[in-house]
């Protein structure tokens, strides 16, 4: 327990330092950078491994087809709601505030070389079945490898026990170890994320003081939007729907909290987010392993609630007014969207592009708020990683689980 609380506060020690670090030796930060690499490649080498086999062990332990189908009924079902909560929150703040009127167009910034998703709809639904399951796992490939884990354990459960049970103690084996694994990488994210931070910093010390002044209204919009949906909607679900203590909760999760919003990336914080809500909240192992890889490939209500304020800020700064029908069409290409963008850096930003298309605004307008999306993308990814976690307390009481919070 102390040595836990001593983590939380190493985090935020390193955090603090990494600032002053990144400001102060922006030329130094070259020579802390491996730890930062280091730590990344680490949590990124336990991420396949610990999806596969946690949503194999996940799947055979909710068993029948019928608790499947509601377990996923249920996850799909809070996903979708505190995503459109989100984007609700969004959408209402920047008509309110409208940080895009009068905004500097001078300040756009050339998006050459920004991948542009040219996937329909459709056809991302349909790449989530792999052809290749060695190819999809190779790239990465989050979804098709949930697609195939999920039928993979389901099926498990159809054959004879004498097949049957070495899979399930063989991944089961498998996600351990990813779990120990994890307990060990914990150790380091204080050193890990003064690295990443320092140099995110120290990248951008030139210009800081320049974007806030610029680009702070839409700043402050963006973050003032994550906090309503943090600090009110979540916990407010956590409370009334999961009849459990927000507060507390919370706390537990601080590590991998700190953790997303210093690597802007919910995949790699994955493993973290697991180990707090199974062994701080108290969820089962059962609900975590199927609902948290999940959400983390799916849920991201930050990163939707994002872009709809930035669609409409560049809308308003172009001068062009959106009707109430295109209003909503950003609000559904904007949950589309977040359920397509990858739990990677900037993957909000470049899957945006879809929604700009949809209602005709010009892609150029990325350039416009390209300066601080990186700022901004550390806020929404931990609020991605708060909902994710708020989702697998909600679900786990709702299936009759005894909490710690
Ligand atoms: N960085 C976010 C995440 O990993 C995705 C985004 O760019 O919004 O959750």
């Amino acid at each position: 327990m102390l040595n836990k609380i001593q983590l939380h506060w190493q985090i935020l020690i390193a955090l603090v330092l990494s600032i002053f670090f990144g400001i102060l030796f922006p030329e130094q930060v070259r020579h802390v950078e491996w730890m930062g690499d280091i730590f990344l490649r680490t949590l990124r080498m336990i991420i396949i491994p610990l999806i596969f086999s946690s949503i194999v062990v996940g799947v055979t332990g909710i068993g029948s087809s019928e608790n499947l189908g509601r377990m996923s009924l249920k996850t799909i079902s809070y996903y979708l709601m505190t995503s459109f909560f989100a984007i609700a929150t969004g959408l209402i703040l920047v008509n309110l505030i409208k940080p895009g009127v009068g905004a500097d167009l001078g300040l756009s910034q050339m998006v050459e070389g920004l991948d542009v998703s040219r996937d329909s709809f459709g056809q991302t639904l349909i790449k989530i079945i792999p052809t290749n399951i060695i190819d999809v796992m190779a790239r990465g490939d989050l979804p098709a490898i949930i697609f195939f884990a999920i039928f993979f354990g389901f099926f498990t459960t159809k054959v004879s026990k004498e097949h049957r049970e070495p899979i399930v103690n063989f991944f089961t084996g498998t996600f351990e170890i990813m779990m120990k694994i994890t307990m060990f990488v914990i150790k380091f994210t204080p050193l890990g994320i003064f690295a990443i931070v320092a140099s995110l910093i120290a990248a951008h010390s030139d210009n800081l003081l320049m974007i806030f002044g610029r680009l702070g209204i839409y700043m402050l919009t963006v973050i003032a939007a994550l906090s309503i949906h943090a600090f009110i909607t979540l916990p407010l679900l956590v409370r009334f729907l999961g009849r459990s203590n927000p507060v507390k909760h919370a706390r537990g999760m601080s590590v991998p909290l700190l953790t997303a919003f210093s690597t802007s990336s919910s995949s790699a914080t994955l493993p973290l987010t697991m180990e707090a809500v199974e062994f701080k909240s108290g969820v089962s192992n059962k609900t975590t392993s199927f609902v948290l890889p999940l959400g983390a490939t799916i849920n991201m209500d930050g990163t939707a609630l994002y872009q709809c304020i930035a669609v409409l800020f560049i809308a308003q700064a172009y001068g062009v007014e959106l009707t109430i029908v295109q209003q909503l069409m950003v609000m559904i290409t904007a949950l589309l969207a977040s359920i397509g963008a990858a739990g990677i850096p900037m993957a909000g930003l470049v899957i945006m592009t879809i929604i700009l298309s949809a209602v005709g605004l010009p892609l150029e307008g990325i350039g416009l708020i390209l300066a601080v999306d990186r700022i901004l993308d550390m806020f929404r990814t931990a609020v991605n990683v708060w909902s994710d976690s708020c989702g697998a307390v909600i679900i786990a009481k709702s299936e009759g689980e005894e909490l710690n919070v």
